[in-house]
């Protein structure tokens, strides 16, 4: 796809002074090549003179003689030599000895005046050149300021619609778009105002570029791509200028649409960030709002922008007259991400017997690119162990990798440490059987992953967007797990379980301050717990006295202290399940739901309600 792309270049300012560099170089050679004829002294010459070995001479400006002699054995040799001081006697005895003389005045003092400023003037060029671009020295300085845009050729084999899974919701939308971009006359015929820009929200992963492109192919028409962090450089004024030449480049191309992926990194508010402010971002998105607001909504082009966090965007990118509309691009549920592993099946040579419906309920939360790289990993796999075909094998591994990271066989765990592993995985996996409110197990393994020793892995039946308090402390018994099954066994613990403490501690946080799931009842504490990015959640206060931040923790801990003593009564209960578990995991490296069961002689889920 990539030799469809129109590349606009302009010879860069960098190229045409090197060019200029070099044939200035070659002409100054050329130019002093008199110095490989040899320099004699003055009193040479005339010794040379009077024993009638001289030929020729030409007297140039007065002030150099290139003199042809005869030196040993009778060879004409040219010389040249300075005149030292003016001479009354050397004309007469260059008379008398009958030498050709030759007079010459340097009259192309101009061309030599030049040559002697070139370097200067060159400096002065670049110097100026920097001064307007407002910049430093610097190699990307020479070829700043364009707009590198890439304009996807419209003829070439167009994305549409219908590689785009699901999305029925966004893709009903951007029909709209669609519609005004071929039929344009027919809205401005009935006085109707057709939007400027569309914001796309969506999680990453979620096919918004994707969508975007296809709206462009539905309509075909030119698609102008540009990510927000292209506009940033290190030079101030360069963000400015890119998106200046984009909408001109736009203009000239319309109808057209103008794509800003990642729109947030030039959007976010303004006067926000550390350090008061960062003027680059400043200046770009000011002339982004200018740009906007300059064109007629009658043009025919249509700006699409795409971000995943809708909320640090700058309120004047949302007014009226720019990113008006928001199409929302969401997660893709089982049925979706059955149509996104067909669209992305097509491509490969799979199985016929591989049923990927099986494979869209076993990855809930996976992305649509994340379900496009499971496809491909599966075919690589399929690749590399020499099949002409992708099976459901490759798919249960692409979907491991994918679900429980690389597995590293390269390490080798001391005897002692993979024991230990097992232990604190079977601890894990035993809550599965021995809670309520709690998912099936997918997995469990001790093979080390990543930089995880071990995992254990549940699988959600269905996808969930909201959680009972029920479920939440399931899940905070399943992470004390590990660490009460160090203890039971060894009665002491290893710091294999700063993970699990970690990840348990931030669900109680977020039970007692988020989700009024404690005695201080259904109050909301402090601001959201998202990673503070340099916008203007810096400004993160506390809106609770110290008294609650006391009441606060103590509720937090008395959530953490039931999961724990919890997880290890489960555990002494039934420690010869602990035990043996662990060693048959020790075993078997991996164990799934059925092996498990099937060890432990419990009987499937469905029929198991008891809880302990
Ligand atoms: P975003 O821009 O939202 O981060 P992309 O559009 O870049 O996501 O998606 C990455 C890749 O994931 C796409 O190129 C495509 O292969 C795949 N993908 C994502 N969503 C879908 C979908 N709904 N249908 C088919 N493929 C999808
Ligand atoms: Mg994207
Ligand atoms: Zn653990």
């Amino acid at each position: 796809m990539d030799n469809n792309i129109l590349k606009r270049k302009k010879p860069s300012f960098a190229f045409i002074f090197f060019i200029v560099m070099f044939v200035a170089l070659l002409f100054s050679m050329f130019i002093t090549n008199k110095n490989t004829v040899a320099t004699i002294s003055y009193s040479d010459f005339l010794t040379f003179l009077e024993n009638d070995n001289v030929k020729e001479i030409v007297i140039i400006d007065e002030k150099i003689i290139n003199a042809k002699i005869i030196a040993n054995g009778g060879v004409i040799t040219p010389v040249t030599l300075d005149i030292p001081y003016a001479d009354a006697e050397l004309m007469k005895l260059l008379r008398e000895k009958k030498v050709a003389i030759f007079g010459k005045t340097t009259k192309d003092g101009f061309l030599s005046v030049i040559i002697n400023l070139l370097p200067m003037i060159m400096m002065v060029f670049v110097f100026f050149m920097l001064m307007r671009q407002n910049s430093v020295t610097n190699e990307r300085g020479m070829q700043f300021g364009r707009s590198r845009a890439k304009l996807y050729d419209k003829n070439s084999k167009n994305i549409s619609f219908n590689d785009v899974a699901g999305q029925v919701e966004a893709k009903r939308e951007l029909e709209e778009i669609v519609d005004f971009l071929k039929n344009k006359n027919k809205y401005l015929d009935l006085g109707a105002k057709i939007p400027k820009g569309v914001l796309l929200v969506g999680n990453p992963g979620t096919g918004k570029t994707l969508l975007a492109r296809a709206v462009a192919g539905e309509a075909d028409v030119p698609f102008f791509h540009m990510s927000g962090s292209d506009f940033m450089e290190m030079f101030v004024g360069v963000g400015a200028s890119r998106v200046r030449d984009l909408f001109s480049q736009a203009r000239t191309a319309a109808p057209a649409i103008v794509f800003i992926d990642e729109i947030d990194a030039i959007g976010r508010s303004r006067g926000s960030g550390l350090g008061g402010g960062h003027d680059e971002r400043e200046q770009t998105l000011n002339q982004l709002l200018v740009e906007m607001d300059g064109f007629e909504s009658t043009s025919g082009i249509i700006i699409l922008a795409a971000t995943n966090r809708p909320d640090v965007l700058d309120k004047a990118l949302l007014r009226p007259g720019r990113f008006d509309r928001q199409v929302h691009v969401v997660m893709p549920d089982v049925k979706e991400r059955t149509e996104i592993l067909k669209v992305h099946a097509k491509k490969i040579k799979m199985d016929e017997k591989v049923d990927l419906e099986k494979f869209a309920r076993a990855t809930p939360g996976m992305s649509g690119a994340d379900l496009s790289s499971l496809i491909n990993e599966a075919a690589l796999f399929a690749a590399r162990k020499d099949k002409n075909i992708v099976g459901d094998e490759e798919f249960e591994f692409a979907r491991d990798k994918i679900l429980m990271g690389v597995a590293r066989e390269s390490m080798v765990l001391p005897e002692k440490e993979r024991e230990m592993t097992a232990v604190h995985e079977a601890g894990h996996t035993l809550m599965y059987y021995h809670l309520k409110n709690v998912s099936p197990l997918h997995k469990v393994s001790v093979i080390p992953r990543g930089r995880a020793l071990g995992v254990t892995i549940g699988l959600p039946k269905e996808d969930s967007y909201s959680h009972t308090k029920e479920y939440l402390k399931d899940q905070l018994i399943i992470l004390h797990g590990g660490y009460a099954a160090e203890k039971v066994i060894y009665n002491d613990t290893t710091t294999g379980t700063q993970n699990d403490i970690q990840r348990a501690t931030e669900i109680a946080r977020n039970m007692v301050c988020q989700w009024g799931m404690s005695d201080l009842g259904p109050v909301s504490f402090g601001q959201d717990d998202e990673p503070i990015f340099m916008g203007k959640e810096i400004a993160r206060y506390k809106d609770y006295s110290e008294k609650t931040a006391e009441e606060i923790d103590f509720e937090i801990k008395k959530i953490i202290k039931f999961a724990q003593s919890k997880a290890e009564e489960i555990l002494r209960k039934n420690i010869e399940q602990l035990k043996s578990l662990a060693k048959e995991l020790l075993e078997k490296e991996t164990m799934d739901d059925e092996e498990i069961r099937e060890l432990l002689k419990i009987v499937p889920v469905s029929e198991t309600v008891e809880v302990v």
